[in-house]
């Protein structure tokens, strides 16, 4: 039997994360399935951002840098996303820069690490930001060259002693499918190379134990799940095994080992400090921050079991519908989010937006729905089935004013 709108209702009213709704803002008439694409806006962050501006930086001014701890921002961010949500010990993250540049930086420590191996290893359809870094870097790294897969299943077949590093996402931004982080990097490092892990769709979507999967290195997102806002800074993951021999090639001044002896001559800093370039964010990161505070009220575990939930009723809600389900059944290859195919995706996304069910659409055909635990029901998982429904069978997507493309799909 599916579930009806009460029996969804009556599991809401069970559910020990349901109260956490309260700690977001969405409009009204909005059913929010993009998350996984801009995270939402906690209550609380204006308020903590309206402070940071009037109080640290209007009435502290140049000060904050010591008294508000601005500059060990980074840092402690990291700490507190490594503590909660990461799986990883204090000083191996650091909150800084974009998931792009951070990217240059670790993939650029990897193969310096590597250093006689040619082959830099990922999958043709990563997202293409990860494929343009590792293009551009290994440009610049005369003897390394990008080798495509396929898809992660050739992984084995690709790995061999001239592998360098490889550069994988742990959740694949169209499907939603997860790999097995720590079994695929055991494979990695039999082989001799390096495991560079993107977790763009995974932070804030499940929990990750970085140190115990033996990861290398890794980046992700502060906009996605993590709900830090519209260009949020990213976070940059490097074992702590790799600090002393790893050069990473942005040497900016927050890198190096006596910032504010400003010598000449660049000298990396111990630890993680090393991977920091430039300047921080101070309001970005404070964006962060005050979502933090909410995610350190949420228990991993709980969100993880609650988002199967929502992706299986999902799932389930619309699988009699005329479209083609992409995203994994079974739950220990599913991240947070369900992808359904259609070849006329584009304008049933656009009739749903219309509705106010807002997901989003990724070439050529697929619909993106990404399920967010801290802020979604079950409740609204039916309602957005129904949605679904209603658009299908009406045919109502079919109005021109739908099929109309604008510059962020
Ligand atoms: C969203 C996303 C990015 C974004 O990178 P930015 O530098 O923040 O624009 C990178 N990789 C993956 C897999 C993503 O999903």
């Amino acid at each position: 039997m599916t579930p009806t709108r009460e029996d969804c209702a009556a599991r809401d009213a069970a559910d020990t994360l349901h109260a956490l709704r309260a700690e977001f803002t969405l409009p009204e008439g909005v059913l929010y399935l993009d998350g996984n694409s801009l995270g939402a806006l906690p209550r609380r962050t204006p308020g903590h951002l309206a402070a940071v501006v009037e109080g640290e930086w209007g009435t502290g001014l140049i000060r904050s840098w010591n008294d508000a701890g601005w500059f060990h921002q980074p840092g402690r961010l990291g700490d507190r996303l490594g503590a909660h949500l990461l799986g990883a010990a204090p000083g191996q993250l650091v909150v800084c820069d974009s998931t792009s540049v951070n990217l240059f930086k670790v993939l650029g420590a990897a193969l310096r690490l590597r250093q006689g191996r040619t082959a830099l290893l990922a999958e043709r359809h990563a997202f293409p930001t990860d494929l343009y870094i590792a293009d551009g870097l290994t440009g610049l790294y005369p003897g390394t060259r990008p080798v495509l897969l396929d898809s992660a299943a050739q992984l084995d077949a690709a790995l061999d002693a001239d592998t360098a590093v490889v550069l994988l996402s742990h959740v694949d931004y169209r499907t939603g499918e997860l790999l097995d982080m720590a079994a695929v990097t055991a494979r990695i490092h039999a082989a001799g190379a390096l495991a560079v892990w993107d977790l763009c769709h995974t932070a804030g979507a499940l929990p990750i134990e970085l140190d115990a999967a033996g990861v290398d290195f890794a980046v992700g997102c502060g906009y996605k799940y993590l709900n830090g806002g519209p260009g949020a800074p990213a976070f940059l993951y490097a074992a702590e095994r790799h600090h002393a021999a790893a050069r990473q090639p942005l040497t900016g001044w927050f890198g190096h080992a006596r910032q504010f002896d400003f010598e000449p001559g660049y000298r990396p800093a111990e630890g993680i400090t090393r991977f920091l370039t430039g300047t921080p964010p101070i309001l970005g990161l404070a964006a962060l921050e005050a979502s933090l505070d909410v995610w350190e009220l949420a228990d991993p575990a709980a969100v993880r079991a609650k988002s199967l939930e929502l992706t299986d009723l999902f799932l389930e809600l619309t699988e009699d519908l005329d479209v083609e389900p992409v995203t994994p059944r079974e739950p220990a290859l599913r991240g947070s989010q369900v992808a359904l195919r259609h070849p006329d995706g584009y304008a049933i996304v656009q009739a749903l937006i219309a509705r106010g069910v807002i997901g989003d659409f990724r070439a050529p055909d697929l619909m993106r729905f990404g399920f967010t635990p801290l802020y979604l029901s079950r409740v609204d998982v039916h309602d957005a089935a129904t949605a679904l429904r209603e658009v299908l069978t009406s045919g109502e997507w079919r109005a021109e004013r739908f099929a109309r493309r604008g510059d962020v799909t």
